[in-house]
């Protein structure tokens, strides 16, 4: 139900959009806006479930829930006697200059960058280094803004047996301290190429996408919104192994669609999305079949936690480590937790990377202030630049290899299991390349490719540091030949 609804409000929305894609700011549609419940229910929160509204719930603020409604819905929710009101202009996210006067943007950030900045940029950067780096849009926002993503590579049009490592930014338009983070990150690794070993060696070993900005229209808007301008909830918006499981891009709003197919294109193994509004590591899983969305009423579930719960921890914690005010976190121990233990959200976009594409997502809240003043930047920056080069490095850990044809020695789609862990992962088959991040252990995997014979490694010993070489070689399976 609430999926029809949503690809009915999207369809008619596009065709309203089809004339000119890009509108005035006095036009954008952003039909919902921020509102506060005061003492939410569970009650709510299963109505909710069965909705497409979209709603947050911030550790800082245990008493309210924040969502981003239409009129219609607010009035909705008021006549059922809740406690809303519309969220106050101080609370939200405001352009630090009136919109139009662009002020130099320069890293390291002292000041957010407006999109077109972001823009010139990022295509200032490509054209700078075009031995280490490719901008790339994967398709457009609702109101027609580009989403950027820059590959940083040592040999950025080929590909290589390395692992695919992304970071995203600001899926929440008002969510903005990621932005001006990914940006210095960018600059940190590219004029660190060559000059930095550790830098050097991270970019020759892996393959980097980096999106500084997800949701532009958002972002771009003044105050700045959490939803798309169709009043979506973008990460609420992609399949989901509870609320949707059906992971097609079809009738989904367009910037997820973008990310889908993204997603379908590469093989990615790592990665992150940052936000605002807390400060603390979010690991899988966001929604279980235990419990609808909201904060939990139990105690955690053995299903709230993935097959690689250990994986995710650690890395989590390699993050948190590094950023002293998030490992001292008031609400949760060392800066890191569950999703669900936190709050459930069903169609988040770090779940459908797990799920679906084999790709360890962590979600990082990096600022309890959603949108600081940009002269704070030099301090979010010094307290997470360790933590993201660290974490990037995870991406290294575990077993990694070829799976090849034992005669041909052609690359191959294969899928790799490890014994008592119910995840597959997958060989980018254009080189044949897999890794599979593990912690220190001794493991058994087994591999596999359709009309191969599987063959089974074990007591392959992982060490801390750099992932074990297992490369291996499949015959075709006789049997499935047909002689005649
Ligand atoms: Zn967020």
């Amino acid at each position: 139900m609430p999926r029809i609804l949503q690809f009915f409000l999207f369809a008619t929305t596009l065709v309203s959009l089809s004339v000119s894609p890009i509108v005035a700011q006095e036009s954008v549609p952003f039909p919902r806006d921020p509102a506060y419940i005061h003492d939410p229910n569970q009650r709510l929160f299963d109505q909710l479930t069965q909705t497409d509204i979209p709603f947050e719930f911030r550790p800082a603020f245990p008493d309210r829930l924040e969502i981003w409604v239409s009129d219609k819905e607010f009035q909705d929710l008021a006549e059922q006697g809740l406690n809303i009101e519309w969220v106050p202009e101080e609370d939200q996210v405001y352009w630090e200059t009136p919109k139009g006067v662009a002020e130099e943007f320069v890293t390291p950030a002292t000041s957010y960058p407006t999109f077109e900045q972001l823009t010139a940029f990022l295509q200032k950067k490509a054209s700078d280094y075009p031995d280490l780096c490719r901008l790339e849009s994967i398709g457009q926002s609702v109101q027609g803004r580009d989403l950027w993503f820059l590959r940083i590579s040592d040999n950025p049009d080929l590909e290589e047996d390395e692992p695919e490592f992304k970071y995203i930014s600001t899926i929440h338009g008002d969510e903005i301290v990621g932005v001006a983070m990914m940006l210095n990150l960018i600059d940190l690794l590219l004029e660190g190429y060559g000059v930095d070993q550790r830098l050097t060696d991270l970019v020759n070993d892996t393959e980097i996408w980096i999106m500084p900005l997800m949701n532009t229209d958002g972002f771009a808007r003044n105050p700045r919104r959490r939803t798309n301008a169709n009043g979506f909830d973008l990460n609420r918006s992609f399949p989901d192994r509870v609320g949707d499981p059906v992971n097609t891009p079809e009738g989904r709003q367009p910037e997820v669609q973008a990310m889908m197919n993204f997603g379908f294109n590469h093989s990615s193994v790592f990665s992150a999305n940052f936000h605002g509004g807390a400060l603390l590591m979010n690991y899988p899983y966001d929604s279980d079949f235990s419990i609808p969305e909201g904060p939990p009423t139990i105690p955690p579930q053995p299903g709230w936690f993935s097959p690689d719960n250990d994986v995710f921890e650690a890395v989590s914690l390699i993050y948190s480590m590094n950023n002293p005010p998030m490992f001292a976190s008031p609400f949760f121990e060392n800066g890191i937790t569950n999703g669900i233990s936190w709050y459930s959200v069903w169609g988040g976009m770090q779940d459908w990377n797990y799920v679906w594409l084999a790709c360890n997502e962590v979600t990082i809240e990096m600022s309890n202030d959603k949108g600081p003043a940009g002269s704070t930047l030099p301090q979010f920056w010094e307290e997470n630049r360790e933590s993201m080069l660290s974490y990037m490095e995870q991406v290294h850990i575990g077993v990694r290899g070829l799976v090849t044809d034992s005669r041909s020695g052609r690359p191959l789609a294969a899928t790799v299991i490890v014994e008592g862990r119910d995840h597959e992962v997958f060989t980018d088959p254009d080189v044949g390349d897999y890794h599979r991040m593990l912690l220190p252990g001794t493991y058994t995997l087994t591999y596999s490719a359709d009309g191969y014979r599987p063959k089974t490694v074990e007591n392959v010993i992982v060490e801390e540091g750099e992932a074990t070489r297992v490369d291996v070689e499949l015959g075709l399976d006789v049997s499935l030949l047909t002689v005649r």
